[in-house]
């Protein structure tokens, strides 16, 4: 979404990044080598589909090197283009930096709305664009890892990997070339969840420290907080589900492609999706209020606003009017640079989708090293852990003999400790890990320098700094 005045998405990465750099004492000329997108290239390409050539433009632009392969997904939309993804490519670069998963940005677009085409023919058109881009080089396990994004999922992945694969028979690494894949093509657990998932852990761990909740001007816990949800992707969905069943929080606001739904009670998020999947929109449900015009429920009362579908979404014709105190930007780019100076001024607190979203890419990082171990995390340890376990079970219920009615475990305890992490647990462990570890940098800088007036900010200095010190280690 563009709106007239406003810089393009990538000019508007830009600024913040400049926000961010005006701080900092990078060496002379540095700033712009980390600032700039170093190759887009563009592939055209006809595919015979209905008894036509078609012909199709796609994307795949790679922002930095510093570390390779370089990470990033691969987006099926008619709004891609040239600006777009050297925007989400550079997102990418501070993303995996942030979060330290070791990869630099990439990023690719094909222009293309996948819902006008039938799955084979899907199939044809993904095939003969990851031909394009794996003889490049732009798509390999040591150089350039795609991964899905907007109107894209497993499907596409398990396709891509195939593709791959034909064309590269004796390598033993061939899976490792796209992440995001199901799992009986290589894919790990946890990973249709994990963008989604790590914006539940991020607003966990917002909600430990009293200073940050004490900046949005709000109280408590995420137990009982309104929010707001554009978009019902895969990113939204999760979200959503999560922070409504398990921390109690209430959504009152679905935003989607057709239309809002809103209601006093939180929604079902998962009566909505199954609704969507049938009736195409969210119109008609039965369990809220229709809203036409969706859009404007952004502007609706609330605690929690997230965007999770387009880029520009909050912009410089509505910013004013939001009343969310705490943002997270689970899309891409959902707040434009001058939207992003109007909410700072308010007192806004965003929580900035180069860390609110890396839950994707993270979970993408276990997957690549999963593919390059050739092992299910967990396969070696699960049962020597049971039996580490077990070996406490039998103490404690000796004691539990011993004692009587006096004491006796609490119960489920036995079920639950005595059951060793499967990779599906281990996944989850690691991203919640990344995504406290990573906030916690954020935070150190929001409240240890006053110059730092914003997450935003703090997350750039702590990636670019990243950035740099591996710039500098390799001699430049
Ligand atoms: N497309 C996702 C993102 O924007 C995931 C990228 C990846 O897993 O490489 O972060």
């Amino acid at each position: 979404m563009s709106v007239k005045n406003e810089p393009s998405f990538r000019e508007s990465v830009d600024l913040m990044f400049n926000r961010a750099v005006a701080l900092m004492d990078l060496p002379p000329g540095l700033e712009e080598k980390i600032r700039v997108c170093n190759a887009t290239y563009t592939v055209r390409f006809g595919v015979r589909l209905r008894g036509s050539i078609h012909t199709f433009t796609g994307y795949r632009s790679v922002h930095s090197e510093h570390m390779e392969p370089v990470k990033g997904g691969i987006r099926y939309s008619m709004g891609v283009n040239q600006d777009e993804v050297e925007a989400l490519a550079a997102l990418m670069t501070y993303k995996c930096a942030l979060v330290e998963a070791p990869f630099g940005g990439s990023k690719g677009g094909l222009r293309i709305d996948p819902r006008e085409y039938e799955e084979h023919e899907l199939e044809l058109i993904t095939r003969r664009f990851a031909y394009e881009l794996a003889k490049r080089d732009l798509i390999h396990p040591s150089q350039n890892v795609p991964a899905p994004d907007m109107g894209t999922g497993e499907r596409e992945m398990a396709w891509i990997a195939d593709q791959y694969s034909r064309m590269n028979t004796t390598d033993i690494n061939a899976k490792a070339c796209v992440t995001g894949k199901p799992l009986n093509a290589g894919g790990i657990s946890g990973r249709v969840e994990a963008t989604g998932r790590g914006v539940q852990y991020a607003l966990q761990e917002f909600f430990r420290d009293k200073r940050d909740i004490d900046k949005a001007g709000m109280s408590g816990t995420l137990d009982g907080k309104r929010v707001i949800v554009q978009g019902l992707g895969n990113v939204g969905y999760h979200a959503a589900k999560f922070l409504s069943e398990e921390d109690g929080s209430q959504i009152v606001g679905i935003i989607e492609r057709d239309g809002a739904l809103v209601s006093e009670k939180s929604i079902d998020v998962d009566a909505v999706r199954d609704w969507i999947v049938k009736h195409g929109g969210v119109k008609g449900f039965p369990g809220a209020t229709y809203v036409e015009n969706g859009v404007s429920v952004l502007e609706e009362d609330c605690d929690i606003l997230i965007p999770a579908a387009l880029e520009g979404v909050i912009n410089l014709s509505n910013a004013d009017r939001i009343k969310a105190p705490l943002i997270i930007e689970a899309a891409n780019g959902p707040v434009t640079a001058g939207a992003d100076e109007i909410l700072r001024d308010k007192g806004t607190v965003i929580i900035p989708d180069m860390y609110a979203n890396a839950g994707g890419v993270t979970v993408s990082y276990f997957e690549w090293v999963k593919n390059l171990s050739h092992i299910r995390f967990g396969r070696m340890q699960r049962r020597q852990e049971e039996a580490r376990h077990q070996l406490v079970i039998d103490e404690l219920q000796r004691l539990d003999d011993y004692l009587g009615d006096a004491w006796s475990m609490s119960p489920n305890f036995k079920q639950k400790y005595l059951q060793g992490a499967g990779e599906l647990e281990l996944v989850r462990s690691g991203l919640d890990d990344t995504m406290r570890t990573a906030y916690q940098s954020m935070r150190e800088r929001w409240h240890g320098d006053d110059k730092v007036t914003d997450l935003r900010t703090a997350a750039y200095l702590v990636s670019i700094e990243k950035v740099a010190a591996s710039y500098r280690a390799k001699g430049l």
